[in-house]
């Protein structure tokens, strides 16, 4: 079977970095293997480094950013605990989902698509309901391309409700800083800015949120996601929990490689010159933007459509004669809007040309 070599300009995955194409390739070590084991180590101050923290509880959990959610979920929540949940888009939607199948209250926050969560009304929702376990944001929502404002949240520090956020589609591609936005418990993913392939979700924990789930009254309903356990592996215990995903781990080292080697400021940079020179051409040809102005992510453009655009049929052209893929729209934007993905190794100049030119030329067909 033939496979193609595309160009990856969707909400994920996106073209993975050449050196992450490399270290699949080589020789396998086990999971216990002393060199594997300092390699897993790294990876862990890697991660610190581009999630800006300090955490000792900083890891990838095996499973694609999805794991990641639900492992915040399941060992922060207990059951009947109250969740806030800001909610403008598929992701914070999801976040209510899970947050109810472990056995949470939720409490949402909304604000309507294409538009920013006001940090605000967040904070009131948890002044109104001080013994709230958790108030739980997507920075970057990728439904929409709007990004959500978290280091207002920071004054949630003194109270005893902790932040979750969810930077699936941030990390790697503009600016984190879970130590100074105070956030206690942050996931993403590693197809995203990471230029990883998925599989694996990079995961932080503030000291107290590690904390409770060691006070927590019942273990945490997932034995597979459980943080407890999983930190005897990573941490310096070095207990077999489960077989770590060794070669995917070997692949999200050499991404965060690529990223530190170009520079976290310099990544952030590129991404946010690439996604704005896309969307002013976008709009110079017509086209409307779907997130709100101010609140627009570079490495996610949400395009809405014109009545009249072959949605499925320009997208399968865009596929089939020039071997770009980009998004559709996801939930109350399905069949109404494009998503283009400029995150990481694809946020690029060239990816830009290829595409509006791909566009240009089968407008004039
Ligand atoms: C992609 C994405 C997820 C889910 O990640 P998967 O790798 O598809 O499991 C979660 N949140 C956001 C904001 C995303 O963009």
């Amino acid at each position: 079977m033939v496979l193609s070599d595309r160009l990856l300009l969707g909400p994920g995955p996106s073209n993975p970095y050449p050196e992450v194409a490399t270290a699949f390739a080589r020789p396998l070590l086990g999971h216990l293997d002393p060199e594997f084991l300092r390699l897993l180590d790294d990876t862990a101050a890697r991660l610190r480094l581009v999630f800006g923290t300090d955490n000792e509880l900083t890891l990838p959990v095996s499973g694609t950013g999805s794991a990641g959610m639900e492992a915040c979920f399941v060992n922060l929540v207990e059951p009947g605990d109250t969740v806030i949940v800001g909610v403008n888009g598929v992701f914070g939607e999801r976040m209510c989902e899970v947050a109810r199948r472990s056995g949470a209250e939720v409490v949402r926050v909304e604000a309507p698509w294409g538009r920013a969560l006001d940090p605000q009304r967040l904070l009131d929702a948890q002044r109104a309901d001080p013994g709230a376990r958790l108030v739980a944001v997507v920075h970057a929502e990728t439904s929409t391309g709007v990004e959500n404002e978290i280091a207002p949240l920071a004054a949630l520090q003194d109270t005893e409700t902790f932040l979750l956020v969810d930077t699936v589609t941030s990390l790697a591609g503009i600016p984190v800083a879970v130590d100074e936005w105070g956030i206690d418990a942050c996931y993403s993913g590693t197809q995203k800015c990471l230029s990883v392939p998925p599989g694996l979700a990079p995961l932080t924990f503030s000291a107290r949120a590690v904390e409770r789930i060691r006070k927590r009254s019942t273990p945490p309903q997932s034995w597979y996601l459980d943080l407890g356990l999983i930190g005897d592996y990573v941490g310096s215990a070095r207990k077999y929990h489960h077989t770590a995903p060794i070669a995917m781990i070997f692949a999200l080292h050499a991404g965060l490689g690529a990223v530190l080697d170009e520079g976290l400021e310099a990544a952030w940079a590129r991404h946010r010159r690439v996604g704005e020179r896309l969307q002013r051409e976008l709009v110079e040809r017509g086209y409307e933007l779907v997130a709100q102005e101010g609140h627009r992510l570079p490495q996610l453009t949400s395009v809405a459509l014109a009545d009249g655009v072959d949605d499925a049929g320009t997208r399968r052209a865009l596929l089939e004669r020039y071997g770009i893929e980009i998004g559709g729209g996801l939930g109350e934007l399905a069949g109404k809007a494009w998503r283009i993905g400029l995150m990481g190794h694809s946020a690029r100049d060239r990816s830009v040309t290829t595409l509006l030119g791909a566009l240009d030329e089968l407008a004039a067909a």
